[in-house]
């Protein structure tokens, strides 16, 4: 068994074996060997990573002069940046990422910081002229310990969106990374560490969720969480933080539509489509999961699709041409392929993939899947994997009516030429994130959050910093 990196819980600017020594294995996705054993952290480690940054918001962290603090940040993102082969590597071997994928977000997470320390100095209250004179403004202020707790599907960068923005507010957090991949968040605080952050303001705690999540959750010196996750989770997690009003920002499942008029770029539509669903092997919050073509195109778009599809690099995640690389664990793979299934026991038509190539690694080909009815499982619910399926449609209303239907509202993409449609379709589309002619999602300068089931609360973008700040007002008598 070989040791990648540091594998032992960050508390108090240290690293250090859980309180009971207990350790999870990890598995390399591509290779489903166990690689590496990661300290899995209890109830007293909780005790000690929250006291300690409690105590570190209290003695220095929460006064520091914005200058400093932002200085800090700009080395995190100056050290992410010297490291950032490394991190990929270890997002690698620990999810199966593809290592050029891997390389982005580890170049985006050093942007996440170099922006927040920015930001610092650029959020602050305002001055308002009350009724009755005197002088009246506006502070925003930190709010002491915050959890943040992040899914294994890109844990860097939303570990990164969480913490940066949590600390550049003043707050210190404790970071839970999903039992699957903890590896680049520990590292991330040992360089933090490095780039001056004091002892306390960041501690990672590995470990199961299911054991440990709760109690993080009602610990009384937590003031917000910040999760990522499934919808499940994250109505729990409301559900115990109602309990003494907490503040929460979920971000959660998706359902995304992917929207084909007629007058769009059919080329450009089709050929880039397979990765708005298949990247990371579709175990994407944002993934495009569900096309919507309008009819006249809807066969030579089809085509293309699953030529384009058929085309993807998929295979060993440590080579730079790999598009697709495998599933992260063998229950998310039986998982997606139980709705595979569903749709082959209803008869529906899977023109490409769904299956397990020979060899080792949780590789599952990415299946495209025609004639579905909008009551079939794979239709309405999130696979969080590599199936996507695709309906032809009419009417711009009832495809507006189907699209609305689901109770996601993440993200989507909108293909059209026609300017007034465009419009009039992105307002219509109840998601907090939207694409037209593009398939990106996140922009670290902008808000990124879902309606309805898929979250409240926003991340990234100036908004990020409204979630992790309490509002003030002051009036002062002249
Ligand atoms: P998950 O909900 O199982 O786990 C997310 C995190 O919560 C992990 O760190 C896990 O350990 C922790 N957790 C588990 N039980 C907990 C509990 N009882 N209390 C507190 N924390 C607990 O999700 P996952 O399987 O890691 O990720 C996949 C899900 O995340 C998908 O539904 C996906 O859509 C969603 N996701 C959403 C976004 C977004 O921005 N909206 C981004 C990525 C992933």
């Amino acid at each position: 068994m070989k040791k990648p990196c540091e594998t032992r819980l960050f508390i108090n600017g240290e690293y250090q074996n859980s309180a009971d020594g207990r350790t999870i294995p990890l598995i390399n996705p591509a290779t489903e060997e166990t690689w590496c054993e990661v300290a899995a952290a209890n109830e007293s480690d909780i005790e000690r990573a929250v006291n300690g940054a409690q105590k570190a918001f209290e003695n220095g962290w929460r006064d520091m002069a914005p200058g400093k603090r932002a200085e800090i940040l700009f080395n995190i993102a100056r050290l992410i940046r010297q490291h950032q082969e490394e991190l990929a590597e270890l997002e690698m071997l620990n999810i199966g990422k593809p290592i050029s994928d891997a390389r982005d977000e580890a170049a985006l997470c050093a942007r996440i910081f170099e922006y927040y320390a920015g930001a610092v100095g650029k959020f602050f209250g305002e001055t308002i002229p009350v009724a009755r004179g005197g002088f009246d403004f506006t502070i925003r202020q930190p709010m002491g310990v915050v959890a943040a707790i992040v899914p294994w599907n890109f844990p860097f960068p939303i570990a990164s969106w969480k913490t940066a923005p949590a600390l550049a507010a003043g707050n210190c957090v404790v970071l839970k990374p999903a039992s699957l991949s903890p590896l680049t968040a520990l590292r991330l605080a040992g360089l933090a560490h490095e780039a001056g952050l004091p002892a306390g303001v960041l501690q990672v705690l590995s470990g199961s969720g299911g054991k440990i999540g709760d109690l993080l959750v009602t610990h009384p010196l937590v003031k917000k969480i910040s999760f990522t996750g499934s919808t499940s989770i994250g109505a729990r997690i409301m559900e115990l933080a109602s309990k003494d009003i907490k503040r929460v920002s979920l971000e959660l499942g998706g359902k995304s539509p992917n929207i084909i008029f007629a007058d769009a770029d059919l080329d450009l539509a089709a050929s880039s489509s397979p990765m708005s669903v298949f990247a990371n092997c579709g175990q994407d919050c944002c993934a495009r999961s569900r096309i919507f073509v309008e009819r006249k195109i809807y066969d030579a778009f089809v085509q293309r699709f699953v030529e384009a599809t058929r085309a993807l690099a998929i295979g060993d995640p440590s080579r730079a041409e790999t598009q697709v690389g495998p599933m992260v664990s063998s229950s998310q793979r039986e998982s997606v392929e139980s709705f595979i299934e569903s749709a082959r026991v209803a008869k529906r038509d899977i023109v490409c993939g769904g299956d397990r190539p020979n060899g080792k690694g949780f590789y599952l080909r990415p299946a495209v899947v025609l004639g579905c009815e909008t009551s079939d499982l794979i239709w309405r619910e999130e696979v969080f994997g590599p199936a996507v399926c695709i309906r032809p449609f009419d009417d711009e209303e009832e495809m507006l009516r189907e699209v609305n239907a689901s109770p996601y509202g993440l993200s989507g993409s909108l293909w059209t030429n026609d300017l007034k449609r465009a419009l009039r379709v992105a307002k219509r589309v109840e998601s907090g994130v939207l694409s037209v002619n593009s398939h990106s999602s996140v922009h670290v300068e902008a808000p990124f959050g879902g309606f309805k089931q898929s979250g409240l609360g926003r991340d990234l973008g100036m908004a990020a910093l409204e979630g992790f700040t309490e509002l003030k007002n002051v009036y002062i008598a002249l």
